[in-house]
This record gives structure tokens, sequence and C-alpha cells, in this order.
């Protein structure tokens, strides 16, 4: 059975058909989800989907690309980890690709909004879930300046260079692989996904967006992780079943959900 640790299924694309994306889930051995939240006027969608189904969990957080939404405090953001089933605060983080003519200075907004999400996850006890674009060096040193130690989480959708995954695995992170691994130019994220130990991978679709290949350009599902899996099992030449294995205790362990056996995984 596969985990889905990153994906919207509150997003409209996926909001109206959830029993088929849940039936096509099913179908596919994909057991569970991570239903990550983007904005705080989100939040209760978000938090519904964890509420009705027993195999969906929620996070609570801030997009950094998303302007024009109410700005979390830290007091909004420990009030909704402490509720029933959320297992994350974020996604959060920077992201510096689209800066609409503005200098990297003035996205102090972001790194603002990105340090109350650490201090949040810091005060809750819960993991953060990182999105990085274009903007490693300053995610690394203001993770290390905040919550060095002291938080832990995953660099979501990883498509940095493999001395940024390493960085982000000293600090303790798990990195998560999308579909974005399967695509015919992702050679050099083949090489990092080589690299990172398994007992620190985890799998996501960050659906509706980037399906894998077969279904690239499609709109992306969670019963389509098996596809990532597959890549992984690919490239590390083992079984699919054990990136299934190892993802899935990944999630569990990673998120603190029940039935996770503490494990010293070490660092590398
Ligand atoms: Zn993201
Ligand atoms: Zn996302």
């Amino acid at each position: 059975m596969f985990v889905d640790s990153h994906c919207h299924l509150s997003f409209p694309e996926l909001a109206e058909r959830i029993d088929e994306i849940r039936a096509d889930m099913r179908s596919a051995g994909v057991d569970r989800a991570l239903c990550i939240c983007t904005t705080l006027e989100e939040f209760e969608s978000v938090h519904a989907l964890a509420l009705r189904y027993d195999n969906f969990w929620a996070s609570a957080g801030v997009h950094p690309d998303n302007e024009g939404v109410r700005e979390p405090t830290l007091a909004d953001l420990v009030s909704l980890a402490a509720k029933p089933r959320v297992v994350a605060i974020g996604e959060t983080g920077l992201d510096y690709y689209r800066l609409n003519g503005r200098s990297v200075a003035d996205m102090e907004w972001q790194r603002e909004r990105f340090r109350v999400h650490i201090r949040a996850a810091r005060a809750s006890g819960l993991p953060l879930v990182i999105h990085t674009r274009s903007a490693s060096d300053d995610t690394l040193a203001i993770l290390r300046e905040e919550g060095a130690g002291a938080v832990t989480g995953v660099f979501h959708c990883f498509t940095e260079t493999e001395a940024v995954a390493r960085a982000a695995l000293d600090v303790g992170f798990c990195i998560s692989f999308s579909g974005i691994l399967t695509f015919k130019t992702a050679e050099a994220l083949r090489d990092v996904a080589r690299m990172v130990p398994l007992e620190r991978c985890l799998i996501e679709t960050d659906s509706p967006y980037l399906a894998p290949v077969p279904y690239r350009g499609k709109t992306n599902s969670p019963a389509y992780v098996p596809f990532v899996a597959r890549q992984i099992a690919a490239l590390k030449g083992v079984a699919v079943e054990e990136v299934a294995r190892a993802t899935s205790a990944n999630f569990e362990r990673l998120f603190q959900l029940p039935g996770h056996q503490e494990t010293d995984y070490g660092k590398t």
C-alpha cells in the first residue's frame, strides 16, 4: 500500500469528485493521503476531509505564493495545529521563482511568514511541510536560525540540487518526490533520488498538479502516486513493495500517526 504525502483535495478540480478519487485510490493500492492547506480561508475544507475520512489527515498553513490572503499569526497556527487529525504545519517556505518584478529583498514578508510557521511547528510539536523554489539558501538559513534541531519535517516536491538535498537531510528532514521524477528532463533529479536514503524518502502527487508520466499534463490524483514509487524503485534497484513499505513507514513516523514505532534512522 502506498501513501500520498501531499495533495490538494480541497481544490475545485478534485473536491467535486472525492468518491471517484477514493475509489481510484483503492484500486491503485493507495491507502492514505495527507491533505495540504494553503490558506487560512481554505483550512476548514481541508480539515473537513480529514474529519470525514479516517485515511485522510490535514495540515495547517499558508503557502508562500499566496498573496492577498489572511496573514497567519503564531496563535492562529498553534490553535489549528491542536485540532484533531491535523498532523503538520504547512505548506510553508519560500518561493522566489515568480518575483513579478520584485527583488529578493522585497520578499521579506515571505521570510517572516515562514518564520511564523517554524515557530508554530516548535510550539505545537508538529513537523513542517516545506515548499522551496529558487530560494533554497534562504530556506535552509532560516530553518537553521529558527528551528535547528527543534523541528523536523519534509521538503516536499523536491526539485533542488543534490547539495540542497544533503543539507536538508543534515537538518533531519525527509525529502518527498513527486511525479516530476518521471519527467524525461528530470535526469538531475533522478540522481538526487538515487542518493537520498530510502529511510528518508516520501512520495507525493501534489495533485491536482504535476501528474506523473504516463499521465503528464492531465489532472493528477493520489491514485497516481505508485508511478513515483516505481520510479524510485527502478533508480535504487529495489522492489516497488520495498519503496511502498519504507515510504509508508516514514510517513507514519514523521507525522506521528498511530501504529508508528520509534526507530533510530540516524543521520546521513
Ligand atoms: Zn508546494
Ligand atoms: Zn502543494
